[in-house]
């Protein structure tokens, strides 16, 4: 749910009042629905002339996706969103024409709006002009993305290891990005590489025929996430502890999936996913390390039983619960796994009286690092999302002026909701997304904290 701030200041008399007095008017963000246009207006491509050629090619994949797509900054359109390549720029200076075309286009950006940049990634072979160039482009971004308003988001899908912009892998984070689906995502920087992405995407039901596993699944973010894979197509099992029996069964009827009491703590949890996901279904596509708790203290306050069920329930469970999943891969029982891990902006900034809780979330962005690359081998992926402020049951107990303050220190000025978690979770985890690996990619509004 919309916190109820964010509701006063966008109806009625308190809108106008919030107008008056100068109030921080945080926006009602457009969220997807299925049948609605992939942007709000036309889609400006610019680029300086060294990078026209991929501005060409993206010009037509949009098109494709029956897009109104310009190619003149100075058309009197209501943008919905820009998109500024510069892929080929070899120079700083290079960039300043493409830069200057998209600054008045901003004021003309429709509200919800986009703006993507497409760039390539550094690599140790570049010499300092191109660096300077390629880094550039990210402070860029986050710039722009904090200059944004009426609840606009700026992105990037960065280019890896000689990838074109006609991969699949590229346009599906093109699309993730221009799309309502990433309407809590902001100011971050997606590198996608090149591995193959098997048969042509389908947008609208990209999970089709996969089966996917959620861990707790019973409430928040999980059963939201149990909800966007279903509506994608998959067929999913909820995962809940038996103390949540009710929340798993009520999620697992809603999906129409199944439900597994289980304990992701237990030893052989892995195993017990694998087994009544191929015995109930068939296959196993796509695991979704969601079950997490919290137990907050100082340091200088911390005790044993709050540092270790942290670590236990938050990161030494997905490590064992893979190790059992890449058995598997290996052994050929499943094939193409995606899994996708929840971090924490907390384990990338830190967070005050959250040591274990950072300790274990940070955890998670190492392991998934380390992950991916085990599981490409077999034409799979592992990533993890690293939400800021979510409006869940967890959120609800943190004391009332925290809650404030956090959700109104990110770019969109509010907190996310479940959902927003869920549709990159569910980006992640489509097929074509297979170049995306090892990522962590943060759904926080840009969160005024960390990187
Ligand atoms: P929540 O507390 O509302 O739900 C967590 C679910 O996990 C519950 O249903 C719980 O029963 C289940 N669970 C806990 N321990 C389990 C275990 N051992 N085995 C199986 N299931 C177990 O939490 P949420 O806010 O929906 O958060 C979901 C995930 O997102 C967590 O990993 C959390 O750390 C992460 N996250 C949340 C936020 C936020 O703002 N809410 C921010 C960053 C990260």
């Amino acid at each position: 749910m919309t916190d109820a701030y964010t509701r006063a200041v966008n109806t009625g008399l308190t809108k106008t009042l919030a107008k008056k007095l100068g109030l921080p008017r945080p926006a009602l963000l457009r969220r997807y629905k299925p049948g609605a246009p992939l942007t709000v207006g036309p889609v400006l491509v610019v680029s300086d002339d060294a990078s026209k050629a991929d501005a060409d090619t993206l010009a037509r994949t949009l098109l494709g996706w029956d897009l109104d797509v310009r190619r003149d900054a100075a058309d009197d359109a209501r943008w919905g969103a820009v998109v500024l390549v510069l892929t080929e720029t070899a120079r700083p200076e290079d960039a300043s024409g493409a830069v200057l075309a998209v600054g008045p286009a901003l004021k003309r950006l429709a509200p919800s709006g986009r703006v993507v940049t497409v760039s390539r990634a550094l690599t140790p072979a570049d010499g300092p002009e191109l660096a300077a160039v390629r880094s550039g482009v990210d402070g860029f971004l986050r710039s722009v993305a904090k200059e944004l308003r009426a609840g606009a988001t700026g992105n990037g899908v960065v280019l890896t290891d000689g990838v074109g912009v006609d991969h699949l892998s590229v346009q599906a984070t093109l699309r993730f990005f221009l799309s309502a689906k990433s309407a809590y995502v902001d100011g971050q920087m997606l590198p996608v590489g090149p591995a193959d992405v098997a048969g042509e995407p389908d947008w609208e039901r990209p999970l089709a025929g996969k089966v996917a596993v959620v861990t707790g699944a019973a409430r928040g973010i999980g059963a939201a996430i149990a909800k966007t894979l279903a509506r994608d197509g998959a067929t999913v099992v909820c995962v809940d502890v038996p103390a949540a029996g009710d929340g798993l069964a009520r999620t697992a009827n809603q999906v129409r999936g199944t439900a597994l009491q289980l304990d992701v703590t237990a030893a052989d949890a892995g195993t017990r996913i694998i087994e009544h996901a191929r015995q109930r279904h068939g296959r196993l596509d796509i695991v979704v390390h969601n079950a997490g708790i919290t137990r907050d203290k100082l340091l200088a306050n911390m005790d044993a039983a709050r540092w270790d069920s942290v670590v236990a329930v938050n990161v030494a469970s997905q490590l064992r619960i893979n190790a059992q999943l890449l058995e598997a891969a290996e052994r050929g029982d499943v094939a193409g796994l995606r899994i996708v891990s929840l971090a924490s902006t907390s384990g990338i900034a830190g967070n005050r009286g959250q040591t274990n809780y950072a300790f274990t979330k940070a955890g998670v962005v190492g392991h998934t690092a380390a992950t991916g690359p085990l599981l490409a081998a077999t034409g799979g992926t592992a990533n993890a999302v690293a939400p800021g402020f979510i409006e869940t049951d967890m959120t609800k107990h943190i004391p009332f002026a925290t809650r404030q303050v956090a959700r109104r220190l990110s770019s969109l000025l509010q907190g996310g909701e479940p959902v927003d978690v869920a549709e990159a979770i569910a980006f992640l985890a489509s097929p074509a997304a297979v170049g995306v690996n090892g990522q962590t990619l943060r759904v926080c509004g840009q969160n005024m904290v960390g990187r």
